[in-house]
């Protein structure tokens, strides 16, 4: 029978630790604190700011988001950022992607200060996790963090796997792929561009999907022993307007040994991921 690798039962557990690492931080005089920064008022993205606001305070952290208009101009946009990475109160940073047009030159990984950047997409924090050194000084991008907690909470082995990764974006795939080889997994990280991606797929132990195409995965791109894993990291909307996934879970679920649902999976963990950047950001204050 399928394994459904579900966030529930890994989140109930997580939860219960950043709750009480929360606690000690209190009583150590630290109150965890995040600042979301939401431009416009992109339906997915206030749903996203909103569940990790109040996730956030389910841990007993505090949580801002600040809402800007639409249409706020580049220098309003960067001051508050610089005002925030001033701000010893703040542990933690993120900008809700996506930004609108007229912001999208703008550099995100490099306008959050390194020791904010709980979302790890500023260089110092790529550099750590290419060079798979230093990690507890540095952030692990949420998605990526989230992914490998799943299969470790769920008891899986990643050294000596084969993945696939379907998807080379810089929040997702790419830092993806550095996690993985740091675990020893062999990895293979493909894109629109790729040959022969479904003959990839098939022969892959763990199969994850970041691509944005509801329904792209099928059972074309799974091998028929029944024995791989797959991750849907896709968050899509149905033609109904429902969130779906990449992967069309009703063909595929009999036909693998575990597959992550959505929603239910990688979504909640990579909230959780960021709690636990938010906490790892805010411990370091017990030291000064
Ligand atoms: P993205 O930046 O748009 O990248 C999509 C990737 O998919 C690109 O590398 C693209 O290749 C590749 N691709 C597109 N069509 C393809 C095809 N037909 N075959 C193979 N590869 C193809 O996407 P993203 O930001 O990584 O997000 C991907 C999905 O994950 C979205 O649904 C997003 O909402 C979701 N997401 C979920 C979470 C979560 O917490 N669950 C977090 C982040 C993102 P090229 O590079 O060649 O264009």
């Amino acid at each position: 029978m399928t394994q459904i690798l579900s966030a529930a039962p890994v989140r109930k557990k997580i939860t219960k630790d950043l709750k009480s690492e929360c606690v000690y931080l209190k009583e150590n005089g630290v109150v965890p604190y995040l600042k979301v920064l939401l431009v416009g008022n992109n339906p997915s993205s206030v749903i996203y700011t909103n569940s990790k606001k109040k996730y956030c305070e389910k841990i007993g952290a505090k949580c801002d988001i600040i809402s800007l208009n639409e249409n706020v101009h580049a220098k309003q946009f960067l001051d508050i950022i610089e005002n925030i990475n001033n701000d010893s109160d703040v542990h933690g940073c993120i900008i809700q992607l996506p930004l609108p047009p007229h912001l999208a030159h703008l550099d995100i990984g490099k306008l959050v200060s390194s020791q904010k950047d709980i979302d790890g997409f500023h260089p110092e924090n790529l550099y750590a996790l290419m060079s798979n050194r230093d990690l507890e000084n540095h952030f692990i991008s949420c998605t990526p963090k989230g992914i490998v907690s799943l299969l470790t909470e769920y008891g899986f082995q990643i050294a000596g796997k084969k993945v696939t990764i379907i998807g080379r974006s810089m929040i997702v795939g790419k830092p993806l792929a550095c996690l993985f080889t740091n675990l020893d997994a062999t990895v293979t990280l493909c894109h629109s561009k790729t040959h022969d991606l479904h003959e990839i797929s098939k022969s892959c132990d763990i199969l994850v999907s970041a691509v944005g195409i509801p329904n792209l995965i099928d059972e074309s791109f799974l091998s028929d022993k029944k024995n791989q894993i797959v991750i849907d990291v896709g968050m899509n909307s149905d033609s109904s307007g429902n969130l779906c996934g990449d992967v069309d879970f009703e063909k595929v679920k009999d036909l693998v040994y575990a597959i992550t649902p959505v929603p239910g999976g990688v979504g909640p963990m990579t909230i959780i991921s960021l709690m636990q950047n938010l906490l790892q950001a805010s411990k370091k204050r017990l030291s000064l």
